[in-house]
């Protein structure tokens, strides 16, 4: 985008008259610097130089004597092609009324040769489109004028003028589209013609509301404007340029207290004084480039003007002055604001806009382009089948079949042709896998009638399983067994009945003895291996019991013994039940002392062994009670275990069994060993198992048929009765 910064360009017209005053108005010859000499409290300016003040100010050109036409190429011609360029631009006239500003901007509406700056930009303009072929333009016009802080638009007279808004005219700022008043009207144009009479139809409304009004034209602000909007059109591109052109013919800027003036003039020099004081003091901002804050919006005219005066606005100024003495005061005023305006910095900028429509259009139209450059490409590297359109219903069923043969194996790969086609077979892998999920699933709920109440304790149970084998090992079981409803299975009534129901669903679902092992290995592991070492502890107190016991036992049959050869002997004596020390038998006497004091020692041994026993027998009951504790734990986490990934109806009918059984205790007790189901490798499980069913039937915990059964061998032998000592 073009950028670039300069000063606002300010120039000098001064009126022509008869009486010029060259003592107080100097002109150098390098036609930028004028020289005011005056006296600051003189009311004679016929004085001569002599004790005068001067003031010089350098302008970019004093214009005396020029024409309308070299006005024009001076100070506007710059600025009106700028606009065509796309920067924005202002020409404002400044001065006291009467001075010449409403001849420089609008000129004389008779003589075509004294036109002003208005109708020679409109000329420009059209004149410069008929050049401009390259680009469409789209000109319009809108006639703004500022009295007494009112808008007023000078073209709503025209047909296909909006109809005035209820709350009138408003300025207001928008992003991207800069300062605008809201309500005004704006008038396309095609030609000089159309635009000219625009112009005049604006000028004729503005005299005839001045009458209306009875006031003078000179009393209110005017600002023409053209916007104009440019698109390429040989570039195809969404960019187009806007710009506006502001011609700005302001109230004479003579002072109140000159004016002499009462009641409505009064009014509108106070406005006019405000609007122009205003606007000085917001030049003054601008000049100063420590200010952030410029007052713009103190008044209509200075908000009207906010992005036209410096910034982004190839701004001019022509400041209109008298070349008599009489106006010398207000001449130096004008220079004043003049050469402070002088200081404002413009910083030009192309107004380049993007028209979402036309960008996608163009982005669609380079798609287009793109597909036909990759087209010519497949076509030269023979690739010529390949299209970027969407995949035709054929191509995706092609895809699906690649797909399915590549997972069965018959296909070795898929060749790659597009990103699309890529994405298709992303998305078909995606499918099969889906489709091989639910597959897994409905096989797993039919053949262990897993029940699908809680989806996510199902998910759960296919998870456990999985986890305990690969897929070959379902597979395996799944042949293995044939599904079947147990709901419509009868009820044996027998004891053995029941178990052989029971050996032939122990082969539609995975055996409870395997997977009992397996969940010791697996999520049981821990209580497992307490319970093993409680086994062992117990295991060995046990042994140490066996053996205090037939430590006391021996010690018990000794005293049996001895008492019964002290009776035996006492007996021999003829039964007198007493000891006698006579002559001739004092050997046998001190044998039978012996033996007495050898049984008090027995029976002392006898009490000593036996209460170490007692306490060995207290730590076998405790041992054997956690070992109960932790088997009942270990069974109850594989049955939530088992629940969870073998729900089935089988085990309530185990349940069932159970409980009938639990309710004659006797028949747990009794049932063979041999009816264990699956024989010894299932010892473990049914011990636990009935264990625990027996806990829950709140029974004291029994020896389970396994333990009867294995009592017998080297692990968990019965333990020998203990023999009472009286
Ligand atoms: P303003 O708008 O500043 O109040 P005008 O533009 O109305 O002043 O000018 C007042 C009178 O002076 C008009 O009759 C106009 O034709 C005349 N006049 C002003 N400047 C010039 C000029 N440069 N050449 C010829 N006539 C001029
Ligand atoms: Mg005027």
């Amino acid at each position: 985008m073009k950028s670039h910064s300069s000063e606002v360009g300010v120039f000098v017209r001064i009126r022509p008259t008869a009486n010029f005053s060259q003592d107080l108005i100097e002109c150098l010859p390098d036609g930028q610097t004028v020289n005011i000499h005056y006296r600051k409290t003189s009311r004679k300016p016929q004085d001569t130089r002599r004790g005068l003040s001067s003031r010089s100010f350098r302008l970019e050109g004093i214009l005396q004597d020029v024409s309308q036409e070299e006005l024009y190429g001076r100070v506007c011609r710059q600025v009106v092609l700028g606009a065509l360029d796309g920067y924005n631009g202002t020409v404002m006239c400044f001065g006291q009324t009467g001075a010449g500003k409403t001849y420089t901007m609008t000129g004389s509406t008779e003589s075509y040769k004294q036109r002003g700056i208005i109708p020679r930009a409109l000329q420009e303009v059209f004149q410069e489109l008929e050049k401009r072929t390259e680009h469409a333009f789209s000109v319009h016009l809108s006639y703004l004028e500022i009295y007494n802080e009112t808008l007023v638009d000078l073209l709503s007279s025209l047909q296909g003028s909006p109809h005035p808004s209820p709350h009138g005219m408003v300025v207001m700022e928008e992003p991207g589209r800069g300062v605008f008043v809201r309500g005004l009207s704006l008038h396309p144009v095609h030609c000089e013609d159309e635009a000219l009479n625009l112009l005049f139809e604006g000028e004729m409304n503005r005299i005839i509301g001045s009458h209306a009004l009875n006031r003078s034209s000179s009393r209110s602000h005017c600002i023409f404007t053209v916007h104009i909007e440019s698109r390429s059109r040989t570039l195809s591109n969404a960019k187009y340029l806007t710009s506006k052109l502001n011609l700005v013919d302001l109230a004479g800027s003579e002072r109140l207290k000159k004016t002499g003036s009462e009641g409505q003039m009064f009014k509108e020099a106070m406005y006019i004084n405000k609007s122009l004081s205003f606007l000085e003091q917001a030049i003054l901002a601008l000049a100063d480039r420590r200010r952030d804050h410029i007052p713009f919006r103190q008044t209509k005219l200075t908000h009207a003007l906010k992005d036209s005066l410096g910034g982004n606005c190839n701004t001019v100024l022509v400041a209109n002055i008298y070349g008599e003495a009489a106006q010398i005061e207000e001449t130096l005023s004008t220079l004043r604001f003049a050469s402070r305006m002088k200081c404002v910095q413009t910083n030009l900028s192309v107004n380049e806009h993007i028209d979402p429509a036309a960008q996608i259009k163009k982005l669609q139209k380079d798609v287009q382009r793109l597909k036909e450059e990759l087209s010519l490409y497949n076509t030269s590297v023979e690739r010529p089948s390949i299209t970027y359109e969407p995949l035709s219903e054929a191509q995706l069923a092609e895809i699906h079949s690649q797909v399915q043969r590549y997972l069965e194996g018959s296909l070795e790969e898929i060749s790659i042709i597009s990103i699309r086609q890529i994405q298709a077979v992303f998305a078909q892998f995606k499918l099969a896998v889906q489709e091989q999920e639910q597959k897994v699933k409905a096989q797993l709920c039919q053949t262990y009638n897993l029940v699908e109440k809680d989806q996510g304790a199902h998910t759960a149970s296919v998870k456990e399983w999985d986890t305990r084998g690969s897929s070959e090992d379902v597979e395996a079981r799944s042949l293995e067994v044939s599904p079947h409803s147990p709901k419509n299975t009868q009820r044996p009534s027998s004891t053995k009945a029941k178990t052989k129901k029971s050996r032939d669903k122990q082969s539609s679902t995975p055996s409870k003895a395997e997977t009992f092992e397996d969940f010791k290995m697996g999520q049981g592991r821990e209580i497992n291996c307490i319970l093993k070492e409680n086994k062992a502890v117990l295991l060995e107190r046990r042994s140490l019991l066996r053996q205090l016991t037939e430590e006391v036992n021996a010690v018990k049959r000794e005293i049996d013994c001895t008492t019964a050869a002290i009776q035996q002997h006492m007996d021999m004596r003829g039964g007198q039940g007493q000891y006698f020390v006579m002559d001739g038998e004092s050997m046998l006497q001190e044998q039978d002392a012996t033996t007495l004091i050898r049984l008090r020692k027995l029976k002392a041994l006898y009490r000593q062994r036996y209460e170490v026993l007692r306490d060995i027998k207290a730590e076998v009951n405790y041992c054997q009670h956690l070992v109960d504790q932790c088997r009942v734990r270990l069974f109850s986490e594989f049955e939530n275990w088992y629940k969870k990934s073998f729900q089935s109806t089988e085990e309530q009918d185990i349940m069932d069994t159970t409980h009938e059984q639990g309710e004659d205790n006797q028949s747990v007790e009794q049932l063979p060993y041999e009816l264990l189901p699956e024989g010894c490798s299932s010892e473990s499980f049914y011990n636990a198992r009935y264990r625990t069913l027996g806990m829950r039937n709140s029974r004291v915990p029994s020896f389970t048929p396994a333990q009867r059964k294995s009592s017998s061998g080297s692990g968990q032998r019965r333990l020998p009765p203990i023999l009472p000592v009286s």
